[in-house]
């Protein structure tokens, strides 16, 4: 049986990363799960609240363990930037394989005594059920923004981080090393990549010696993603490109077959558009050529 936290111990073996990408409907799980199986790699499959709103908790849950019980693989799913409890029970008694609560935009002292609650009562609900908390600002929102915001004053410590590790025992750590949710219109172009603080990255992870997160990495820079997990990064969460992918391949299947109603014949080319997303962020994440 395939489960989360031998997979994160064979991205430290291998100084790989687990690729999580964010879905909101069966078109993107079917692409992220096409392009895992392709690729024979794990992925994360990552639900927000609003996207869990609109699967649903439990049906979401279902699907990913369908798959993962009929082909034997290593596809797991993630309650993604979860605000409160009563939405991170939810989403433990339906069994996700993990949970971020965030509360990275509360004041440290008030994020380190509620996460540390959170940890404690999802613990007794799922043991195996994994925890990630969240420090620093990394913005919100995965859409397009027309501005920059200045998030250089979030910016994760490594005292933080060890400080926060320890008082909540999260067994996973979200932090601010120069990432962003969402893309500038400059990056959706391609003019401009997102860059990140590499050696703050690995002083974090000396640190705080757990797993870490990288949220918000769709545009940036292929290099620094490489030197990124090179530094300790071992999750990667891309979503905006699958939003981008998606919608781009829904248009191309309306504008072939304008006149074709059937779903299952529209909705392919929005599956292949976001699997080429997936599958080439799958290969810079585990070095696949
Ligand atoms: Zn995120």
């Amino acid at each position: 049986m395939h489960s989360l936290s031998d997979a994160l111990e064979q991205t430290k073996k291998n100084t790989v990363a687990i690729g999580h990408f964010n879905v909101a409907d069966l078109v993107m799980l079917k692409a992220v799960f096409a392009a895992g199986q392709e690729l024979k790699v794990p992925v994360l499959v990552g639900v927000s609240e609003g996207e869990r709103e609109f699967i649903g908790v439990r049906q979401i849950a279902a699907l990913v363990r369908s798959l993962r019980e009929e082909f034997d693989c290593a596809i797991f799913l993630n309650a993604d930037h979860t605000h409160s409890i009563a939405k991170a029970d939810a989403a433990a008694k339906a069994g996700f394989d993990a949970i971020v609560f965030d509360l990275s935009a509360l004041p440290f002292e008030q994020n380190v005594r509620q996460t540390k609650e959170a940890v404690e009562i999802l613990k007794s609900i799922d043991p195996a059920l994994l925890v990630e908390g969240e420090i620093g600002d990394i913005g919100i929102g995965s859409e397009i923004h027309e501005e920059a915001p200045d998030l250089s004053k979030g910016l994760t410590s490594p005292s933080e981080a060890k400080q926060f590790v320890d008082s909540t025992r999260v067994d996973i750590l979200a932090p601010a090393v120069g990432n962003m949710h969402g893309m500038l219109n400059s990056m959706v172009q391609g003019q401009r990549r997102k860059r990140l603080d590499i050696s703050r990255i690995a002083e974090i992870k000396n640190a705080a010696r757990v797993p870490l997160t990288l949220h918000g990495g769709s545009g940036t820079d292929d290099e620094d993603l490489r030197r990124a997990i090179a530094a300790g990064i071992n999750i990667v969460h891309i979503n905006t490109e699958l939003r981008i992918a998606w919608r781009r391949g829904l248009e191309e299947g309306l504008a072939k077959q304008p006149h074709e109603i059937a779903p299952y014949k529209i909705l392919p080319f929005a599956v292949e558009s976001v699997s080429q997303v997936v599958r080439s962020r799958l290969r810079l994440f585990n070095g696949i050529r």
